[in-house]
């Protein structure tokens, strides 16, 4: 449920009702809006449905109840987008659409600060590139792990770029959180619930990708693992899901953008590469993912495709990627948003 505060309650009503909560054995979420807080109570629905005449405390307005499964992922407790504030880079709301780029796995140093510096170049703003890899053989290449993280701290400080990376599994939560600016989860792991919790209690923010059969429902309440864990800075990744089609590796689902944009004021990436999984149809996918509403884009860069340790099919070559990101800016104008 939401209790929603009288306009200018002091904060020793609002600490009130959260210190009643926390009796009840409910969490407070508290969010200041600019004349009116309102606080999530967010718990076990049991707990939820008693009476508990919350009305009594001073400074209470209104008790809603919040319908949707997800409750701090949905607009019903937030309305305004949440924006993920990293400084150099924001993103969401009416921010530039960011453009995260560059190869699959982290193969070497000076393949990564080339590619970094292309990418840069080009108008990315944030490096993607994998140290721990989720391949679907034991036997393939499965990243440079801590090394890895390494090279991507080192081109981060020598290009002023952000930096991405896959997180695996709880037990390198913290590592990966040391050495990169945003966690990302996979695909794979979009339902290990012990690793959403595990990233939660980080400050870093969480791209959280959709599960390759997940329903948005399932995505959100992933979502809602990150966020009640105590951190609220989750960017929603589509990067495709598995249906009957195999013309492409994935079927990018256009439609999850509005859908997202509906149900919860987080912000939305789309992945054209794992998408699709060729690279001849990356730019069209990236260019109607911005038409749609994407708030970013992963787009997977590599210097030699030909000869890439992982998913070199999908790659865009740096001049390739450089065209598309010129050709997305009318797109992105067009739909009242900048590059
Ligand atoms: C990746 O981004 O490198 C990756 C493995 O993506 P996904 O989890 O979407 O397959
Ligand atoms: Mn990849």
């Amino acid at each position: 449920m939401i209790i929603v505060m009288k306009p200018y309650a002091s904060k020793e009503e609002i600490r009130k009702v959260e210190e009643r909560l926390i009796d009840l054995g409910l969490k407070p979420h508290p969010i200041y809006g600019e004349f009116k807080t309102v606080i999530g109570a967010i718990g076990d629905d049991r707990l939820l449905k008693k009476e508990h005449n919350l009305f009594a405390l001073s400074g209470v307005e209104e008790i809603i109840p919040v319908l949707k499964p997800y409750k701090l992922a949905g607009r019903e407790i937030k309305s305004e987008d949440t924006v993920i504030d990293m400084g150099s880079v924001k993103i969401g709301k009416d921010n530039p659409i960011a453009v995260m780029a560059g190869p699959c796995a982290v193969e070497n140093a000076a393949q990564l600060l080339e590619v970094a510096l292309r990418v840069k170049e080009a108008g990315a703003s944030i490096l993607r590139g994998g140290a721990y890899k989720p391949r679907t053989s034991p036997y393939a290449f499965q990243g440079l792990a801590e090394d890895g993280l390494k090279m991507l701290a080192d081109v981060k400080n020598e290009t002023n770029l952000l930096v991405v990376t896959e997180v695996l599994d709880t037990r390198d939560v913290e590592i990966v959180a040391r050495y990169t600016d945003i966690l990302q989860i996979g695909a794979r792991n979009m339902q290990n619930f012990r690793l959403l919790t595990e990233c939660g209690i980080t400050n870093k923010p969480v791209l959280l990708k959709r599960g390759l059969c997940s329903t948005i429902e399932e995505w959100l309440m992933a979502a809602e693992y990150v966020l009640s864990s105590g951190n609220p800075n989750v960017i929603l990744c589509e990067r495709g899901i598995r249906t009957f089609e195999t013309a492409t590796r994935n079927t990018v689902d256009i439609s999850a953008i509005p859908v997202i944009k509906e149900l919860s004021h987080l912000p939305i990436v789309v992945d054209p590469s794992h998408g699709t999984g060729n690279w001849r149809f990356v730019g069209a996918v990236a260019k109607g993912a911005v038409a749609a509403g994407a708030d970013a884009l992963m787009i997977e860069v590599h210097l030699d495709p030909a000869n890439a340790i992982s998913d070199g099919a999908q790659s865009l070559k740096p001049e390739k990627f450089k065209t598309l990101m010129r050709e997305l800016e009318p797109v992105a104008r067009a739909v009242g948003r900048r590059m």
